[in-house]
Order: C-alpha cells, then sequence, then structure tokens
C-alpha cells in the first residue's frame, strides 16, 4: 500500500524488496526473483558485488564526504580513468543522469554564447529521454513527462529520431542550433537502435556546422552495450558525454565528459555541486570501472547480447503479436502489437523481474554478470510468457 508520506510519483508499488546478491534479489517475504531489470541499468555488477562493497566500506572508514573546495584522489582517479576508457579530455561528476544532462546543456549554452547568440538551439528527439529537471524534461520526448509543467525552458528543437535529412531541413532554416542531443539508443523510448552509419552521419554534420555532438550514454554507458560506451560500436567520439546509472552499480553517481573545445567551456565558477565526485561515490566507480575489466564483463555483456537477441528471435518468430526484437549487448526491447503492462506482473509470479517501457516494449536489461544458465532460463522464461500472452 501507498504510504502517504511519500508524494505519489511511482504509482502503486506492490513488491517491496529488502535484499540483492549477485543477480538475485528477494522480497520480504524470501522470495527470491532473477533480476533482468538491473535497478534499470543500475547494477550491472549484480547486486552488492564484493569489489563495490568492499571499495564502499573501506572508504566510509577514511572519509564519506569533503566540498569540492579540496583535491579528491578518488575524483581525480575516476576522471583520469573514465578519460582513458571514452576518448574524452574532462570530466564534470554530478549524482544522477539528469544532472550530468544539465552539464551538458550549459556546456551548449556556454558555446552558444560565446558565439553571441541570445536563444542557442539544442537539436533533440522525438521519443529521446533525458531526465526529469525542467531544462532535461523538456529535451524528452514525451509529452506525459512535460504535461503540467509550464513554462518550459526554450532552446531546444525536436526532430524524429533516427532521420538525418529532418536535421538537415532544420540546419538549413535555423542559424543558432549549437548541438546534437541523442542517445545511441534510445532506452526509455522502447529501445530502439537507430541505423548503423547514423551516429558517424551526425558527427559528419557537426564537424561541418560546428555543433557540438552530445551523446546521452546514461543507460548505454558503462558497458552494457557490449563497448564500455555504445559509440564505441562506431569510429566516433562524441564532443561531449554523459553518462550515470551503471557507473556506481547503485550508489548515486553521473558524469559529463568533454573533448576539444567542449572541454574549454567551463571555467572556475561555471558549474558546481555539493555532492558531486564525492569520495564514497567515487571509490564506487572506480570499483565498477576495475570490475569491469577484469572480469572481462564488456566482452560478455556484447556476446551474451547476440546470444539472447538471436535465441528470442528464433524462439519468437512465429509468434503472431510480436512486432520486433531489437536490441544492442545487454538492452533488448520486445516490441508487441498492444499495451503489454500485465507482463511484468506474470514475469513476476515466475520469479522474474522484467519491465515494460513506451507501453507495448517488454525491456530487458540484466546484469552483466548473468550466467550462461541463468542467460537460458531468462530466454525459456521470456518466449513462453509471450507466447502465453499471444493465445
Ligand atoms: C535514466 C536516464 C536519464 C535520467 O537519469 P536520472 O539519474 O534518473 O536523472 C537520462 N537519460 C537517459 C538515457 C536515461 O536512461
Amino acid at each position: 500500500m501507498a504510504t502517504p508520506t511519500l508524494m505519489d510519483t511511482y504509482g502503486e508499488r506492490t513488491l517491496t524488496l529488502t535484499r540483492g546478491e549477485g543477480n538475485y534479489v528477494w522480497d520480504h517475504q524470501g522470495r527470491r526473483y532473477l533480476d533482468a531489470i538491473s535497478g534499470i541499468a543500475v547494477c550491472g555488477l549484480g547486486h552488492c558485488h564484493p569489489k563495490v562493497t568492499e571499495a564502499l566500506q573501506d572508504q566510509s572508514n577514511i572519509l564519506l564526504h569533503v566540498s569540492n573546495l579540496y583535491n579528491i584522489p578518488a575524483q581525480q582517479q575516476l576522471a583520469d580513468r573514465l578519460a582513458f576508457v571514452s576518448g574524452m579530455d574532462n570530466v564534470f561528476f554530478s549524482n544522477s543522469g539528469a544532472e550530468a544532462n544539465e552539464a551538458a546543456i550549459k556546456l551548449a549554452r556556454k558555446l552558444g554564447s560565446e558565439r553571441g547568440l541570445a536563444t542557442p538551439q539544442i537539436v533533440v528527439m522525438d521519443g529521446a529521454f533525458h531526465g526529469r529537471t525542467l531544462a532535461t524534461l523538456t529535451a524528452t520526448g514525451n509529452e506525459k513527462v512535460q504535461r503540467g509543467f509550464a513554462p518550459l525552458p526554450e532552446g531546444f528543437l525536436r526532430v524524429p529520431f533516427n532521420d538525418v535529412a529532418a536535421i538537415e531541413q532544420l540546419a538549413s532554416e535555423h542559424h543558432s542550433i549549437v548541438a546534437i542531443l541523442v542517445e545511441p539508443v534510445q532506452g526509455e523510448g522502447g529501445i530502439r537502435v537507430p541505423d548503423a552509419d547514423y551516429l558517424p552521419t551526425l558527427r559528419t554534420l557537426c564537424n561541418r556546422q560546428n555543433w557540438l555532438l552530445i551523446l546521452d550514454e546514461i543507460q548505454t554507458g558503462n558497458g552494457r552495450s557490449g563497448k564500455m560506451f555504445a559509440y564505441q560500436h562506431t569510429g566516433i567520439v562524441p564532443d561531449v558525454l554523459t553518462t550515470a546509472k551503471g557507473l556506481g552499480n547503485g550508489v548515486p553517481i553521473g558524469a559529463c565528459l568533454a573533448r576539444g573545445k567542449a572541454a574549454r567551456l567551463f571555467t572556475t565558477g561555471s558549474h558546481g555541486s555539493t555532492f558531486g565526485g564525492n569520495p564514497l561515490a567515487c571509490r564506487a566507480g572506480l570499483a565498477v570501472l576495475e570490475t569491469l575489466e577484469r572480469e572481462w564483463l564488456i566482452e560478455r555483456a556484447e556476446k551474451l547480447g547476440e546470444h539472447l537477441l538471436q535465441a528470442l528471435r528464433m524462439r519468437l518468430t512465429e509468434c503472431p503479436v510480436v512486432v520486433e526484437i531489437r536490441g544492442l549487448g545487454l538492452m533488448i526491447g520486445i516490441e508487441i502489437n498492444r499495451p503489454c503492462g500485465e507482463l511484468v506482473e506474470k514475469a513476476r509470479a515466475q520469479g522474474l523481474l522484467i519491465n515494460v517501457t513506451a507501453g507495448n516494449v517488454l525491456r530487458l536489461l540484466p546484469p552483466l554478470t548473468l550466467t550462461d544458465s541463468e542467460c537460458h532460463q531468462l530466454i525459456d522464461a521470456i518466449s513462453t510468457l509471450i507466447q502465453q500472452f499471444a493465445r
């Protein structure tokens, strides 16, 4: 039952999870669930990974927090590591995805201001999700997220996702565009994977127009796509990169990374955060990056993802309710020809946590630590669930 002292932002929540270990969580009655949603792409290493727990225990005995008035060694180390694995030059740390995107939006506007533009514009996509702060909900391409929150900030132009011609058209009509903000694979929008040449074409367009290419890798990042960052499936590098979710494996942390001219836009006093990049969060981030590498989890995400996609396509090829099965790495979406929210309950009754996004897309975001046998269980359970739904 909903607690009246909590604001009603999440609807009625009927499951109470009280413990997690590896790829499983347990409810308050001790029932076990295979977690194929990972706290929405957060716990990529599974729950309570010993390396993360150890880092948190260690750091909480040393120093939890100091202000950004001081040097924070773990913050510097995590910045070095992130820059190295991404090919970006520098980092600003936040506490969430939305805040990482706020930093990215501020970078684009700072560029606009340096160019003498009164209302610099950022190109954003239909079906995008960028967060719930005022600027990021405005960038989000979903009316439900925006309704009731007028006045929305200006400075965003919207086009269909995966449609380069629409952006070319905008470029010819507007002269105050400074950036494109896009997810390499739309997550909340329904695991929408663009054409292979989409990002490279956007890169070329941004070079030609002198715009920033800002990639929102809050969901796709940190190994989930089968590369550290999803753009690494292509040959390109963005100017600005945001990430969060999987970076702390459950500890709130976000990052906005920049390269080249974008890396020099913020100067002393441009931006800040009380908690952003604090010692505890950065130790978690360092433990995550180390573990991804040490346990070869990114390679595993790529391999498991290909297998899941192939097996689900094979098992569900004749299933009349399935519109499309798509994905990249361990982001899998199964589009159903009608709303399918009830599948979440049905899966739960069998001890499996999944999610439905955009109303009719069953979404799987399993931990990168999923074993082969859990992967087979997942394929069996999901195909049976959908076949039963089709009857
Ligand atoms: C989850 C998400 C966000 C928002 O992150 P929060 O931490 O909830 O603020 C932004 N962009 C994408 C692509 C996301 O998946």
